[in-house]
This record gives C-alpha cells, structure tokens and sequence, in this order.
C-alpha cells in the first residue's frame, strides 16, 4: 500500500478526433503506460488512475465534474499526447473543482531521427499541444502547477509526488475538524484570526469547547485504561525514576495517561483531527496536557498551544502530507538565540508540546514543575530533534487575507546537553543566514508559532498554498531583504486587487 494509497490523482490526457482510430488507439495506449508508470513510481505517494482519453468537450466536462465529485479524486493531472484545440477545455477547467497539474512531457524520450515521418509528428505533438492547453488555462486563470520532463526521469516524478502530498493536504483541510479548549492566550495578537474567511479558504471547521468538558471526561476515565497506557509508556520510553511503579509521582504519571485516554475519546469521537489548548483555561484539569499533546501530535493530530488554531491546521496539514516519509514534523516556537557571530543559531522548543516524531534519539519520559499555569507538575516527554535540513512554516491572519510564510533551516545538534531544559529541543541554523532570516521573518510579520518539519520541503508547501490560493512566501537560500521587501509590498497590491469589490 502507498503512504496516501486511499487516494487518487486521475491521468487526463487530451486529444482530438480528427486523427483517425489507429493514431487515437495508439495515445489510449501510450497514456496509459504513462499513467501505470506514475502508479508505481514510489515517489508518488497516491494511486495515478488513467481515464479514458478526452477528445470532445462533452467529454472533458463530464470527466471534470466526475472528478470534482469523486471522495477519492485529490487531483487531475492532465496531458496532451495530441494536439487538443483547448477551447474544448475551456467549460471542463471551469467545473474543476480539484487541484490540477499540467504535466509537459512526452511519451518517447528520444526523437529516432532517423526515422521520424509525418504518422510520427502527427502522434508526438505534446510540445505544441501542451502550448495550447497551457493558454487557456492561463486565459481561465486557473491556480495550477506546471511541471515539465520526461515521465520516466524520478526528478519529474518526484515533482509530481510532492504536489500529489499537497493535493492530499488540500484534501484534509476541506474536511478537517477542529477542537478548542479554552481560547487563545489572552492578549496575543498572532494567534487570533478570523475563523470565517479560514473555513471559506480552506475548509477547516473550528469548534470550540469548554474546558469542563474535557476534565469531565477525564475524571470518568475507567482505571483499566489507564493501566495500559502507563504500560505503553512504559514500553516506549526511558521512564523516570519517581514516575516508576512505587516511584513518589506514580499519580501524576497516571493523571497524565488519564488526560491522554479521554482526549483521544473526545477526538475520535467527534472526528476530530486538530486541537488547541491553553494554560489559561485548565478548570478541572490537573496537570497542563504534556505527553498526551504530544503523543497525539505523533500520531498525526494536529495541535496548538495557547489557542494557536492556526498553526494546529497547518500541523494537522503538513502530518498528512507528510506520512509515509522520514523525519518527523512537529509545533513549535522560536525561543531564544544562540548570537555567536560564527554562526547565530536558535533554540526552538516549547513549555512542552513538542512532537518526538522530529526526534531520532532516546525520548525519556519526566516530570518537572512548570510555574506557567498554576497546575500540578506536568508529565512530559524530553528529547533533542534530529539534525539535518527542515523547514519552519507559519499561517498568519493579516486581517485581509491569510499568509503562509516558511523558513528553510538547518537543524544541528547543541553546543552541549541541555541537561537542564527538560522539554522537547531543537537547535537550528537559518538560511541564508541569521540576520536575512529573521529580518525577512519579522517584516513579514510571521509568527513564534510554527510547523516545524524534518519530512516536507518548501516546495510542498508552495504546491499546498497555490491550491487554496494563500499567499506565499519563502525565505530560503536565494532570499534577500531588500527583494523579499518588495515582493512584500507586490504582494500586498495583488491580494487586495485580487479580492475585488465585493
Ligand atoms: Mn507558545
């Protein structure tokens, strides 16, 4: 089974009538090896279904609208073996209701030069064909993604799975669900937004409630459960001593598994695949959610701290995306600076909701006070995240439009243990370097919470904020302040044009 193997991208390719049978035979014949090709190419992470080739608009419509309605159906990539005159395209583009790729290929890699005759130009003409349909989708100004090379090469196929894991982002958020305790941290700014225009944008239906009745479920969590879970901790990580059968804060271990059960009762049961909660709102609770926020989060929720619903979407989205690839993706927050001019780094952690899915070392299992909340000493897991590239993605609400801004970094191991930081760690690097990095962050009025991933690159990422039309921004290694600064305020004229009169 593919990682996203319950989904489908449908192979369209376009053609005419005009040419003949034996020449039409041939491009059914054709697409469909290219189709079987993608299929199994195990950088496309979801099923690539072939459709019978199109060649009249009737046809093209009814494909598009089979396609827009199909549960299964993340997106369409379509392809022109022939010439295919894209007016017939026009009415089909316009139903899409489904991320679509372009792809630019042909079926032969080789031209046999020696050979070639006008029954060969008349069967290949994807260089012209492929012309014609790119004109009208520019004309329709349809959002889409152009990719262009051999279908065989993996570096076209990799391109191709990349924006079929967005495609399948894309698909969650439509249907994603939400849970929030409490609201969001008073007074914050950057964690606020306007729910409305998210679940018009991109689907995400926020749902918030009372806190009460968390710890009510809670309490009523049967022991039994609870025993388990503690032996599943147990298996899974280096326990403390005091956490330990006999240990002095056994019941806080319990109480924690015990947050742990009833959340995930709550979640399944409501079908929820994302939650926030906030230190500010723990009437009933215990101990502010530690481990079982971020065990959740390893198991592919998505989640928020002080009411970050935003950031929890954007977790939820970028688990889906990423399943079935190594490394991790986690929350995060930009903490504190590491200002060596040999090379400035960051500290990135949380009081304590960081996924160990970023991690590839020990996760111990501990319990420490936590003066933030007023609670009893919280149950947590501790580790460092794993080094190599990453990215840091955040969603903002610039009050008229939302904005996902990412960062590639570096992750890097500490300068030396951080013994006393009992919390999930990361330590990075920025790209280009530390003072662009952050300056183009701050000017872009991007976040402290983040989507930190080890798994997902930014072109992912891009692919996912074409489809639901958020603007983008990249800081990476190209990235200049002086550029960035006036894409900034490009940016800014073009969304508030795009948006219209209303
Ligand atoms: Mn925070």
């Amino acid at each position: 089974m593919k990682a996203l193997g319950e989904y489908e991208v449908w192979f369209l390719t376009g053609s005419q009538d005009l040419y003949g049978e034996e020449t039409l035979r041939q491009v059914a014949a054709d697409a469909q090896a290219i189709a079987t090709g993608l299929d199994s190419a195990a950088s496309i992470p979801v099923r690539v279904v072939w459709k019978p080739v199109v060649k009249n608009p009737e046809a093209i419509l009814a494909t598009c609208v089979e396609a827009s309605a199909s549960p299964k159906c993340v997106g369409v990539v379509a392809w022109m073996h022939t010439f295919s005159p894209a007016k017939m395209w026009i009415a089909g583009l316009q139903a899409l209701r489904k991320p679509l790729l372009h792809l630019h290929t042909q079926f032969n890699r080789d031209l046999p030069w020696g050979e070639i005759d006008m029954d060969f130009m008349n069967l290949n003409q994807s260089a012209h064909g492929d012309r014609e349909f790119s004109h009208v989708e520019e004309r329709l100004g349809l959002r889409r993604k152009t990719v262009a090379g051999y279908w065989q090469d993996p570096a076209t196929q990799e391109r191709i799975g990349t924006w079929c894991r967005a495609a399948c982002g894309l698909n969650e958020v439509r249907h994603l669900k939400l849970a929030r305790f409490g609201d969001n941290m008073r007074c914050v700014a950057v964690t606020e937004g306007d729910k409305v225009s998210a679940q018009m944008q991109f689907g995400v239906s926020v749902e918030g409630f009372s806190v009460g009745d968390l710890s009510n479920a809670v309490r009523a969590v049967a022991d039994s459960k609870v025993d388990d879970l503690v032996a599943e901790y147990e298996a899974a990580y280096d326990v403390a001593p005091s956490l330990r059968a006999g240990g002095a804060e056994r019941e806080a271990l319990r109480e924690a598994a015990r947050i742990e059960v009833a959340l995930r009762e709550f979640m399944a049961e409501g079908d929820y695949g994302a939650i926030t909660d906030t230190f500010e709102n723990l009437d009933g609770l215990k101990q502010l959610p530690g481990i079982a926020a971020q065990r959740l989060m390893a198991d592919g929720y998505g989640f928020g701290a002080e009411g970050d619903w935003k950031t929890a979407v954007m977790v939820r989205v970028v688990k889906v995306m990423a399943r079935g690839l190594a490394g991790g993706t986690s929350f995060m927050e930009d903490y504190t600076y590491h200002l060596d001019p040999a090379g400035p780094k960051v500290l990135g952690a949380h009081m304590l909701e960081v996924c160990p899915s970023i991690s590839d070392g020990r996760v111990s299992c501990e319990i420490h006070p936590l003066s933030i909340g007023g609670r009893s000493d919280p149950v947590r897991l501790v580790f460092d995240a794993g080094t190599g590239p990453a990215i840091v993605v955040a969603l903002t609400d610039m009050g008229d439009r939302f904005r996902i801004i990412s960062s590639e970094i570096d992750l890097i191991a500490p300068d030396a243990p951080l013994v006393k930081l009992p919390v999930g760690r990361a330590v990075w690097r920025l790209r280009p370097d530390f003072a662009t990095a952050t300056e183009c962050w701050l000017i872009a009025g991007g976040s402290h919470h983040t989507v930190l991933s080890r798994a997902v690159g930014a072109e992912m990422i891009a692919d996912f904020a074409e489809m639901v039309g958020c603007e983008f921004l990249l800081i990476g290694a190209d990235t200049n302040v002086a550029t960035f600064k006036k894409e900034l305020r490009w940016s800014e004229a073009y969304y508030h044009l795009a948006r219209g009169l209303r």
